[in-house]
């Protein structure tokens, strides 16, 4: 099959390399030429395990990257997968949507053979049927059932995303006729998973639900966590027999110092905006985002009881990006952290396996380091903010310390070694 994906950022490079994988013709097309440069000499301008030996396998063969449009001509697909940022007030722009919505539709405007227009971003339920699909129609000067509509939403997880791709729980896709879901379904043949077919708005529903209520899990964690810690109990033990019951899952119940990332902060916002627009108030939505704004604070006010006035002190950061397995820092607790730490007049030494580079260009005034050890290196206070394995074997590196004051916020490190953000 031809299929056109439209952004080459995770979502896009992720998709366009599985949909080679799965054997079908795929062409990138980007607007930063810098990112097409890269894809198309099998750079990937992203970190993501195996994606550079699928660009090998892959570039110059069933897999291309273009700034041009001109490939949607030609496909019986095109996948968009540009990026749905928050506004100011929270609700979710479409505006890059629209934007490829009406170069794809002005690509179809001489093309006869049926096409469908499948919306891969996460939007706000409504996006695709009242806004794309007009949006398409009337640039390609098109009626109604000569192209046709999906929605297919994605749920990778960055740092794993390509075995997500590959390996999804559930395959969602929403359509306008069925003839639509069908070649949707047809272009995931050589996916081993369950399909669930439904209806356009219900598709974009189900993963801005499904990223809520994942966030609502973490923020329930932590705060159980906060008042575990205060009770001198275990959040960890306590999650441990709760997520036994089978109606619950052990998943998403690990407290620490919040979420981050490009998706949970921005559709939980997203979501509660489109709540109060439509006169629903949000409650519970707006308590997960508070919960989660307060979280990576505790670690700092827990640092302050044990080192007093942070001016001049030097603070040690471990992990920068978001989670583990990432460069991505969009979002990241760390930022809310150095943030913090900074307007105290803390001195900052920070290290990142993978995502120095990219907070250096938020916060070019701290130290980075290449390792761990060198950031401790006479700190008066370390915060150990991502889950890198690698930090799970730190133990003599402290010693390094001027004082050994270590504050855990996603148990990484080994018993004994730190206090807990909550536990
Ligand atoms: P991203 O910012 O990494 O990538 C978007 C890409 O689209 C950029 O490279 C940008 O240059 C390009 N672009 C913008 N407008 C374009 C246009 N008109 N034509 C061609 N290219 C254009 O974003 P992402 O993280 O891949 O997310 C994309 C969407 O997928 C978002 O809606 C996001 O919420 C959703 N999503 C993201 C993840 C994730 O883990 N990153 C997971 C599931 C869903």
């Amino acid at each position: 099959m031809k299929i056109s994906v439209i952004g080459g950022g995770y979502v896009g490079l992720i998709s366009a390399s599985g949909l080679a994988e799965c054997g079908h013709d795929v062409t990138i097309i980007e607007i930063d030429a810098d990112k097409v440069d890269m894809i198309n000499n099998a750079q990937p301008p992203i970190f993501e395990y195996n994606l550079k030996e699928l660009l090998n396998k892959y570039v110059g063969k069933s897999l291309i990257a273009s700034t041009s449009y001109e490939s949607i001509a030609e496909s019986e697909v095109s996948l968009i997968c540009v990026g749905t940022p928050s506004l100011p007030d929270g609700s979710a722009d479409i505006s890059y949507i629209l934007s490829a919505a009406q170069q794809i539709g002005d690509m179809r405007k001489t093309q006869s053979n049926f096409h469908v227009v499948t919306v891969k971003s996460t939007v706000p339920p409504g996006t695709t049927k009242n806004f794309v699909l007009p949006a398409v129609l009337k640039q390609s000067e098109k009626q109604h059932g000569q192209i046709g509509f999906a929605v297919n939403p994605e749920f990778l997880r960055e740092g794993r995303a390509l075995e997500d791709f590959l390996h999804p729980d559930r395959i969602v896709i929403g359509s306008e006729d069925n003839k639509s879901g069908e070649i949707i379904e047809k272009m995931y043949s050589g996916l081993d998973a369950p399909v669930l077919r439904t209806h356009l708005t219900a598709a974009e529903m189900i993963k801005y639900t499904s990223n809520a209520l994942l966030a609502t899990k973490i923020s329930f964690a932590n705060e159980i966590g906060n008042i575990c810690k205060t009770l001198s109990v275990d959040v960890y033990d306590v999650m441990k027999g709760v997520g036994m019951d089978h109606r619950l899952s052990p998943h998403f119940l690990n407290a620490g110092c919040g979420f981050g990332g490009s998706c949970f902060p921005k559709d939980v916002s997203a979501l509660a905006s489109i709540a109060k627009d439509i006169g629903e108030e949000p409650h519970l939505l707006n308590a997960v985002l508070q919960v989660n704004k307060n979280q990576p604070l505790k670690m700092i006010s827990l640092l302050e009881a044990k080192t007093g006035n942070l001016s001049q002190k030097k603070i040690a950061v471990l992990g920068l990006a978001f989670k583990d397995f990432t460069d991505d820092i969009r979002e990241s607790r760390a930022i809310t952290i150095i943030q913090s730490l900074l307007r105290k007049g803390a001195i900052v030494s920070a290290y990142d396996p993978m995502a120095n580079e990219n907070m250096k260009e938020i916060f070019p005034e701290i130290i980075y380091c290449t390792n761990a050890r060198s950031a401790l290196i006479d700190a008066d206070g370390c915060l150990v903010v991502t889950e890198w394995p690698e930090f799970s074997d730190l133990n003599e590196e402290f010693h390094v310390m001027k004082r050994q004051i270590i504050i855990d916020g996603r148990r990484i490190l080994q018993k004994g070694i730190a206090e807990g953000i909550c536990w």
